[in-house]
């Protein structure tokens, strides 16, 4: 399917990019992919995946990545309102262990449709 910069065999969402795990695609362009979450933890959780294997937001350079960055943070507010996320909506990119990083492959949560907690931690 997509191809993927820096594919890494091992890694789930580059999987997903290839079409080996099957994903409920939401939005899709030359740079990034974006699915339904597989444990929702909103009315709308969706991850938005660059097509470039990146670790996490860590592994960000402006030097590299700068166009790429740029790309999907515009991409997140046409997706939350396709979505119809009026009230309101969260952007989460978890990086390393301390903050519960799963996957290692750069993704942003969008979450939204309900009133979402206070306290981020
Ligand atoms: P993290 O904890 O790394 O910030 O987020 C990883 C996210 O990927 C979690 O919210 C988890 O539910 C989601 N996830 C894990 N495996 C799959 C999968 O196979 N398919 C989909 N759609 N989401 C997944
Ligand atoms: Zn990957």
């Amino acid at each position: 399917m997509a191809d993927v910069k820096n594919f890494d065999s091992d890694c789930l969402f580059c999987k997903i990019l290839k079409g080996d795990i099957p994903s409920t695609k939401v939005y899709e362009d030359e740079l990034c992919y974006a699915f339904r979450d597989i444990a929702p933890q909103a009315p709308t959780h969706i991850l938005v995946i660059p097509k470039e294997h990146i670790a996490s937001a860590a592994e960000l350079s402006a030097a590299e990545n700068a166009a790429l960055a740029a790309h999907i943070l515009a991409v997140l507010p046409r997706i939350a309102a396709a979505e119809g996320l009026t009230g309101g909506w969260r952007i989460v990119s978890n990086v390393g262990p301390d903050a519960g990083q799963t996957v290692p492959h750069l993704h942003f949560h969008i979450l939204g449709g309900q009133r979402l907690s206070d306290r981020m931690a």
